[in-house]
């Protein structure tokens, strides 16, 4: 089974993945977690390009192909060989981060990156995704939190975030088969039993 995690900064996604595979592991599951940007040597090499730096630094066209050739190489190196032997792959982030991001958050056209999306992941299709949903304001005070004090870059953002968490709100709703919006507003535990309730109900385990 593939199972990815979306949502925007301070939705919890690596604190709950750790937690997620720890339980499925628990019940004798062969779990790999793996991430976007990265999560292959070739992969990890792009992403020290796209999150070092200047912010500014790409425009969203040129990011959405480096993290489109990212991804390929991470399906075709770390997730397909993975679920070919039977394993369970949990990924922080993957297709539906670009559409969030440089669709709905940077405008890039829709259209263009279904197309990416397409050529990057072809069947690779996740079973379910968790989008941990969360109202910026919350979101960016624990992003902030957590590295000791404001971001004022990041708060100065929150229009993006805004536009980002509607993104994949609309992700969401045109793929309910696939895709779980989680309130991401509780504490760790309560989160983490909505993720396994879906989990049960979804993939019956
Ligand atoms: O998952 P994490 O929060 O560590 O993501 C790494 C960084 O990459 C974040 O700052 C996120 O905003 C950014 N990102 C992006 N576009 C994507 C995926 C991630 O700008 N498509």
């Amino acid at each position: 089974r593939f199972i990815t995690l979306e949502g925007g900064e301070g939705a919890g996604k690596s604190t709950q993945i750790r937690l997620l595979a720890d339980a499925l592991r628990g019940i004798g599951i062969d779990v790999v977690t793996t991430r976007e940007p990265g999560g292959s040597q070739g992969a990890e090499a792009v992403r020290n390009l796209l999150v070092n730096g200047d912010p500014g630094r790409w425009l969203p066209v040129s990011e959405a192909l480096l993290l489109s050739a990212a991804r390929h190489d991470h399906v075709a190196r770390t997730i397909r060989p993975a679920l070919e032997v039977g394993r369970w792959v949990l990924c922080d982030r993957f297709a539906d981060s670009t559409m969030a991001y440089q669709g709905y958050g940077h405008g890039m056209d829709r259209g263009v990156l279904d197309r990416l999306r397409d050529i990057a992941i072809g069947d690779t299709v996740p079973d379910l995704t968790l989008i941990l949903d969360i109202d910026p304001d919350q979101g960016l005070a624990r992003a902030a939190a957590r590295r000791g004090g404001e971001d004022r870059y990041e708060r100065m953002q929150v229009d993006f975030h805004r536009r980002l968490r509607d993104g994949y709100r609309a992700i969401a709703a045109a793929d309910p088969v696939r895709c779980a919006v989680i309130d991401a507003s509780a504490g760790i535990d309560t989160i983490q039993g909505h993720i396994r309730a879906t989990l049960a109900l979804r993939l019956g385990v």
